[in-house]
């Protein structure tokens, strides 16, 4: 009988040990040549005795995604898109902001939630991603990165909603902290969620101390229901409460996302109406411009607009950051990278 390949970065030191019937400081040596050396390629693992490298090459997968296209902007960003073994596509970015290294990663192919301003949503959804499928993103993003020192951040806002993917996106977590690997502190990881009621709940009983992000994008039921079709299901009420729960038991500060969209939400009574709905929360609300996506009916507020509303949010006692979205010159909106290629396919195959 042939067994399926193991998908080594699915798996964590013990478990690599364990699935091959190796000792405890072999799975180290393996897990420390996939997550710090980043090598896909077991011939190059040298410190590995040849039989122990024939087995691997016979009953493993050392990399379930492979780069297919790289693009660089001048500021520093770098977005990839990578094939999965299935021939799915999936896309990831590297930001830089000054000494900061921040990685941002895709939990789905697709996304379900459909948010009328995302670009992945209106791609439909196809599946999860395995744990090793998210992890390698960080790994082959960082390939040929001097990281000096410094540790990445790692933020869970490319294609998907991570909460629909709960398993795989908290394993994932674990591989990114291990310290024979990446050794990521949970303080620098940020998951970021549309309102997945049932995620934020399990998420407030993890033992870690990973952020949460909550993109919402409107302070009222009948303006958030369009943006974000998951509130017909949980309305603000209800998410604000599970918020303001897993603020108390955590004790953590929350991150509120809110991309700014022209003359739909960025009014300064708008900014008002925000800062009543988070009051009293310890949290930080994040605007972003809007980011173009090819066909969408939207357009990004002028800087002064945006400026305006973040001090009206500022005046009501609520601490606020602006981002004007840096990768837009390179397609660096969520989704937008993957759908590009998906056109020049078409274009290619003539339909
Ligand atoms: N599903 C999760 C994580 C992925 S999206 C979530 O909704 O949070 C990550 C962030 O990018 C979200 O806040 C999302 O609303 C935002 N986003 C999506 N499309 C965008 C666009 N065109 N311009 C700016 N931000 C966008």
């Amino acid at each position: 009988m042939t067994q399926d390949p193991i998908p080594l970065t699915d798996l964590l030191p013990g478990e690599i040990a364990a699935a091959l019937g190796l000792k405890p400081f072999q799975g180290n040596q393996i897990f420390r040549w996939l997550h710090q050396k980043r090598l896909c390629d077991f011939d190059a693992m040298t410190n590995l005795a040849k039989p122990l490298r024939e087995t691997l090459r016979a009953r493993c997968i050392p990399c379930q995604i492979e780069p297919v296209k790289t693009s660089d902007s001048p500021g520093g960003t770098r977005k990839v898109l990578f094939r999965l073994r299935d021939g799915e596509t999936i896309e990831s970015v590297l930001l830089r902001d000054r000494d900061r290294v921040t990685l941002c990663l895709s939990t789905q192919v697709g996304c379900p939630i459909k948010c009328l301003f995302c670009a992945t949503g209106q791609g439909g959804f196809a599946r999860n991603l395995t744990p090793g499928e998210i992890v390698e993103q960080a790994l082959r993003l960082l390939e040929n990165e001097d990281l000096e020192g410094r540790t990445p951040n790692i933020v869970y806002m490319g294609m998907g909603e991570p909460f629909r993917n709960y398993d795989a996106v908290a394993k994932s977590i674990r591989l990114l902290m291990c310290p024979e690997g990446l050794g990521i502190g949970a303080r620098r990881i940020t998951i970021s969620t549309a309102g997945d009621i049932p995620g934020i709940r399990r998420f407030a009983g993890e033992p870690w101390q990973v952020r949460l992000a909550v993109s919402l994008h409107a302070a009222n039921d009948d303006l958030r229901s369009k943006l974000v079709p998951l509130n017909r299901k949980y309305g603000l009420r209800t998410l604000m409460a599970t918020v303001r729960d897993y603020a108390k038991a955590t004790g953590r500060q929350v991150s509120f996302e809110y991309v700014l969209l022209h003359g739909v939400n960025d009014s300064p009574a708008q900014a008002r109406e925000l800062a009543g709905l988070i009051r009293g929360l310890d949290a930080v609300v994040n605007l972003i411009a809007y980011n173009t996506v090819a066909g969408a009916e939207f357009s990004a507020p002028p800087t002064a607009v945006c400026e305006t509303f973040k001090k009206a949010l500022l005046d009501s006692g609520v601490k606020a950051t602006l981002r004007q979205e840096r990768g837009g010159d390179i397609n660096a909106a969520c989704g937008q990278l993957r759908r590009a290629s998906k056109n020049n396919e078409k274009a290619k195959n003539g339909d």
